[in-house]
């Protein structure tokens, strides 16, 4: 008998339940990823994280060929191809079983369910497994709903958490057989100054999962303290592998739990960071809205979000004349991430300063980030443009320059990002004479004034 099975946002062995199963189950079985151009453009995937995939699966592949397992490669123009693609390669390679993890995104689920009425049609199999560290539907209130408040979500994961602890499914084991040969994988190309900050993330599972346990042994206990500051390397950098499934949440919480308990604070609060992921993904599950480009609240359908296209593309060029603004905007041009504390900032100037739709924000961050993640990246933004589950109510707006002082005290994440200001003495808000003198922008909207619109036009709106 001979399995297949498809990659999705799982790109790694360990800890992958369909793949796991689908080694134990027959004498080959074959790994598929699609290369899905259409759909990634669809989907505001960016060259960062698409490349960051592709050069990974190199090594995969390799992995893979030594347990006998070939990667193959298929191509497919846009989401309702891929499934159609996906079922020719079942009927004329004879493929009987095909195992995947399941995804929460409407187009995912859809697809799936289009594959198992399919592969019905003519005696073959579709096994989905659950890759979460709890199922969605495993999570529910006492009245048999879903959470949509983030604080009794992660009361209820905690209390599982108690009574299962994380384990890692083992290893895919090696084929007898092989029945094709591997593809060959072609790099993404991109302009060199893209190539340059591709390799700033280094591929591989192994890595990935280094870099786990380094955080873990050195970072985790000062976690807690460091996290907000962007100019200390406080938190562990492993979203942009997590994004791509290189390595699983479960995976870090088993990591963590190997060690410490949640009595330490700095435990604690990271294992808090890993539940606001899995949150978002439940929420993305539990509400098909999220997925269609709509705000998780209804009511905001209809919001008078303000159309300046120049506003926007200074946000996004990082001139709008806040240093810790532009810091970060240029943080995420130049490195593809840029730092949660950081993210919160820009994300609520944007959706509240400038009054601009929160979607527009979302999909440049999705377009320009190497850990994009759609569920998170939305969770993000809705928070922060309060239309979200759990979001910050409308009237409390982040004053990014107090923020700045705050959080970047010293300036110093701001002066490696913008070199002009190295040396004004008002480095979280140039004055004016600065301004002139070094060049950097005015304010693109008076803080104060803008702040108060804002409350103003979501306060006449929610009456
Ligand atoms: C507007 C906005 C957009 C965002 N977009 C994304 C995105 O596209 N992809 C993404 O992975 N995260 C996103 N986040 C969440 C968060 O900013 C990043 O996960 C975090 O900065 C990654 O850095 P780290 O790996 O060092 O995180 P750590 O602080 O070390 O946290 C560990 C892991 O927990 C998860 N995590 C941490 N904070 C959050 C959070 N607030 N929400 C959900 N998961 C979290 C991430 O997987 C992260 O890698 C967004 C947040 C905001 C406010």
């Amino acid at each position: 008998m001979s399995n297949l099975f498809i990659f999705n946002s799982d790109l790694r062995l360990r800890d992958n339940p369909a793949l796991s199963n689908a080694s134990n189950n027959g004498e080959a079985l074959a790994a598929l990823f699609i290369i899905n151009p259409q759909k990634w453009t669809d989907h505001n995937e960016s060259d960062l994280k698409i490349a960051f995939q592709i050069e990974h699966l190199k090594r995969l592949s390799k992995e893979l060929d030594v347990l006998n397992i070939p990667l193959k490669l298929i191509k497919a123009d846009g989401i309702k191809d891929e499934r159609k693609k996906i079922v020719e390669f079942v009927k004329t390679n004879s493929i009987s079983e095909v195992f995947v993890n399941k995804e929460y995104g409407f187009n995912e689920i859809q697809r799936n369910s289009y594959l198992d009425k399919e592969f019905t049609k003519f005696n073959k199999k579709l096994n989905i497994y659950d890759s979460s560290i709890f199922e969605p539907n495993s999570i529910r209130t006492q009245s048999d709903t879903f959470f949509k408040v983030f604080t009794p979500y992660s009361r209820a994961f905690r209390s599982k958490l108690i009574s299962k602890k994380p384990e890692i499914i083992d290893l895919p084991k090696k084929q007898k057989t092989k029945n094709f040969e591997s593809d060959k994988i072609q790099s993404l190309e991109m302009s060199v100054e893209r190539m340059n900050i591709l390799k700033l993330y280094e591929v591989g599972e192994e890595n990935a999962l280094t870099k786990l346990e380094k955080f873990v042994e050195n970072k985790i206990l000062s976690y807690k303290e460091k996290r907000d500051f962007p100019s200390l390397e406080g938190t562990s950098s492993l979203s942009p592998y997590l994004s791509s499934g290189i390595l699983s949440s479960n995976e870090c919480l088993f990591k963590v739990f190997e060690q410490f308990s949640e009595d330490e604070i700095g435990v604690k609060t990271w294992v808090t960071e890993i539940i606001w992921r899995e949150f978002y993904k439940y929420i993305l599950f539990h509400n098909p809205r999220v997925s269609k480009n709509l705000s998780f609240s209804e009511k905001y359908d209809d919001f008078p979000w303000s159309a300046d296209e120049d506003n926007f593309i200074s946000w996004t060029k990082g001139e709008t004349g806040v240093p810790i603004i532009d810091a970060a905007m240029r943080q995420l041009n130049n490195t593809g991430w840029m730092h949660n504390r950081l993210r919160m900032i820009v994300a609520m100037y944007l959706s509240k300063n400038l009054l601009i739709d929160w979607r527009k924000g979302e999909e440049y961050f999705m377009k320009n980030l190497i850990d994009g993640d759609f569920a998170s990246n939305n969770g993000g933004w809705q928070w922060s443009a309060s239309t979200g589950v759990d979001a910050a109510p409308y009237f409390r707006i982040f004053n990014p320059i107090t923020q700045s002082e705050k959080f970047d005290k010293e300036g110093n994440f701001i002066k490696k990002w913008l070199p002009e200001l190295e040396s004004v003495k008002n480095i979280h808000d140039p004055s004016t004479e600065e301004r002139k003198q070094t060049g950097y922008s005015e304010h693109l909207v008076d803080l104060k004034l803008s702040r108060k619109k804002a409350i103003e036009v979501f306060s006449n709106f929610s009456k």
